[in-house]
């Protein structure tokens, strides 16, 4: 048969070697098939012809159809431009060109017919189009323009002539090899019946060459659904694949220590989201099969907590339960809140971290052998090979996005039969992004804060305007409260990071001799950050200057300021995560983002965003929205790269949702994956699973 994916680019008639080159290293278009599914980014509708009479210097593309009366050039050197002035007999405009001068008097005359197609824009009171893409009018027919595609170039293949036209171009070519050869379809024929979807080698002719609008849609629905119906499928799949494989521990019982520390431990009572996600927690573990459930909770919502009582009902079943931060600050503070839950209740509780060394840590290590350590709280360090259980029961992985999933797998393997699994997170990721992100994982939301506390007022202020803050931050101390002021963290340059934050950290103990100012950043010795640390909490110092390293987690409830300089370095969802730094206690706090004058659009948004919602899922939303998934904070350190080819995971939620439905659906009919109708789809699964390794690690 026909292999699309192994015929080289190389050969498509106008592609060539060299043009291969750029082709492979720019897209990654190696084969027949990268080419077939590299589609456009836009489309322009030139299925109308304007007349110069009706067009003005508002109008977005228009085109044209006419006559050059004559060239022209002005300028010298640099400054050259070149002038045709075009006319269709109802007035005059005027093509310019800044480049490319001797190739455009070479190609155009004066005698033939073209149709110009470009922006209109007003200059000297003149209408002028630059750089027009002109075609002979007798080569155009009107039926053939239709809607123009427009595919994504690089510079590199620019300067190579690999234009948008060009790939058009190249699209053409393959489109005639493909003639002589069928696409093999990819859904199965029920299917496509029922969703009515065209089928794929119509899809794919219409997303490349779109007769019309209501064509192109069709098109473009069908290959969004077919791409996020084969990774729901996947997920699926996989799922119902790890839970036949592995079969859950059952914690049968809800016990004394539950009981125990509930009734006479537990020093307020539980909210509503936390009993119930309790609730759903313990139902899991009782199932029989093994739990993985991702747990959401804005900052500040009370989930440690939930952590610990979850541990203490693997405890109650006779297990052990570990907990994982993603820093040390971050495990020494879960260890001291749960140790100080726990004060008085027969539950020993270990801290193990890179820092713990030496003979404690071999004690540590030997009791976890023994079944003396309850309950392991640490860093990465608890998942290494010296580390092993008498009987782990349950793994709680806190602000997950931290952890690499390969990191996550690797806890399956301390036990024979696999821990349960809760992954707590305060990013709150949007549904349609959690289900393609952790589709296997069950999700539960806290949405629900502790009684009392009071919403943070968040303000923007402009860098010019310290004084007035600088007055503020002293009032809140004086009144006993606490102040953060962070300093953006920019990979590329650490050097200068650190340098912005040290200058800021000057600036602030100059500003403010009456009070101790403390300093955090990463390039610190944990130990040092630790220390540093504590003697904020213990309001030793009353200003703490930090980068981002605070960013997760930490907690000094007597803190009510946050500042952060630079905000509009800062994505949306990590602005979210520092201002939840504060409002932890019962005072009223304020989070003030410091920025710039001069702002973009994009910024400007962002940062009103941060000034009327506290609520974390509508920024969440807010930020998929303004900066694509790729981006999203989270999906590149947990291992998922978004290859999206044709589906927006922002824009498309509805669809997925549905679709899975449908892959749902299909699983149940044919759960073996052996009917004769499903057979296409299976196929393709599996070849999609050979050709994106990617996927094998999403879970
Ligand atoms: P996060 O979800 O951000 O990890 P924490 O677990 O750190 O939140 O909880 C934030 C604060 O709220 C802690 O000081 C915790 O003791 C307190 N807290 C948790 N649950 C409740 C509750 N039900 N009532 C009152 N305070 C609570
Ligand atoms: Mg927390």
């Amino acid at each position: 048969m026909f292999d699309l994916s192994t015929r080289d680019i190389k050969f498509l008639q106008g592609v060539g070697p060299q043009r291969a080159a750029i082709l492979n290293k720019e897209l990654h278009i190696y084969s027949f098939r990268d080419l077939l599914y590299y589609f456009p980014y836009k489309y322009v509708d030139r299925s109308r012809l304007y007349y110069i009479s009706e067009i003005n210097g508002n109008m977005p593309y228009i085109q044209l159809r006419g006559k050059v009366l004559s060239f022209e050039t002005f300028g010298e050197g640099r400054q050259r431009r070149l002038v045709a002035h075009f006319s269709d007999g109802t007035g005059v405009v005027d093509l310019v060109w800044f480049q490319g001068l001797k190739f455009v008097m070479g190609k155009y005359n004066t005698t033939e017919e073209y149709v110009v197609f470009g922006k209109p824009t007003v200059f000297n009171g003149r209408i002028n189009i630059a750089h027009p893409d002109i075609d002979p009018a007798e080569e155009l027919t009107l039926s053939a323009m239709g809607m123009q595609p427009y595919y994504n170039t690089t510079e590199k293949m620019k300067r190579s002539n690999l234009t948008s036209q060009m790939i058009q171009k190249l699209m053409k070519h393959l489109f005639v090899a493909l003639e002589k050869e069928e696409i093999a379809e990819t859904m199965s024929e029920n299917l496509i019946r029922k969703y009515s979807l065209v089928s794929l080698p119509e899809a794919l002719h219409q997303i490349h060459f779109p007769q019309n609008a209501d064509m192109l849609r069709k098109a473009q629905y069908r290959l969004k659904f077919e791409e996020l119906f084969y990774i729901q499928l996947n997920i699926l799949r996989y799922t119902k694949e790890r839970r036949s494989r592995f079969r859950g521990l059952m914690f049968e019982h809800v016990g004394e220590k539950f009981n125990t520390f509930y009734s006479q431990y537990l020093p307020f009572a539980l909210t509503g989201a936390q009993k119930r996600v309790i609730k759903e927690m313990r139902r899991d573990m009782g199932s029989g099969r093994q739990m993985n459930r991702l747990l959401q909770g804005d900052v500040g919502s009370g989930k440690t907590l939930v952590a610990l009582m979850t541990m203490l009902i693997a405890l109650d079943n006779g297990f052990q339960a570990c907990m994982m931060a993603p820093t040390e600050i971050l495990a020494t503070q879960h260890h001291e809140t749960i140790c100080k839950f726990l004060n008085g209740m027969d539950v020993r509780v270990e801290l193990l971290t890179g820092s713990v060394k030496g003979k404690r840590r071999e004690k540590i290590l030997k009791d976890l052998l023994t079944g003396d350590v309850h309950i392991l709280i640490g860093t990465h360090a608890v998942i290494e090979d010296t580390v092993n259980f008498s009987s782990l029961g349950l793994v709680v992985v806190d602000e997950q996005h931290r952890f690499g999933v390969a990191q996550r797998a690797k806890l399956w393997a301390k036990n024979t039969c696999p821990p349960h699994v809760l992954v707590m997170t305060a990013t709150p990721i949007p549904r349609t992004l959690a289900m393609t992100l952790y589709g296997d994982l069950d999700v539960s939301v806290i949405d629900e804060l502790p009684p009392g506390r009071k919403p943070i007022q968040t303000v923007h202020q402009f860098d010019n305007r310290r004084a007035s803050m600088y007055a503020f931050i002293r009032k809140q101390i004086q009144e006993g409260r606490q102040a953060y002021i962070v300093y953006p963290l920019i990979q590329e340059s650490e050097k200068m990071d650190i340098k912005n934050l040290e200058e800021g950290y000057l600036h602030i103990c100059e500003e403010f001799p009456e009070y101790k100012v403390s300093k955090v950043h990463g390039k610190m010795k944990p130990a040092e950050k630790d220390a540093e640390m504590q003697r904020f909490l213990a309001n030793k110092t009353q200003i703490m200057v930090a980068t981002t390293v605070i960013e997760v987690g930490v907690n000094v409830p007597n803190a009510s300021v946050m500042v952060i300089e630079n905000a509009e370095r800062f994505g949306l969802s990590q602005l979210h995560q520092l201002r939840g730094r504060v409002g932890r206690g019962a005072d009223q706090s304020y989070c003030i983002l410091v920025t710039g004058y001069k702002l973009s659009e994009d910024t400007r948004k962002r940062i009103q965003i941060m000034v009327d919602t506290n609520d974390g899922f509508e920024i969440a939303e807010a930020d998929l929205k303004l900066r694509g998934p790729g981006d999203l904070e989270g999906t590149q350190q947990s291992g998922v790269a978004f290859d999206l080819k044709i589906a927006d995971i922002a824009k498309d939620g509805q669809l997925l949702q549905y679709v899975r439905e449908i892959a749902e659906r299909m699983l149940e009919e044919d759960p073996q994956g052996i009917k004769p109708e499903y057979a296409v789809v299976w196929q393709q699964l599996k070849e999609m699973r050979k050709r994106n390794v990617n996927w094998s690690v999403i879970s």
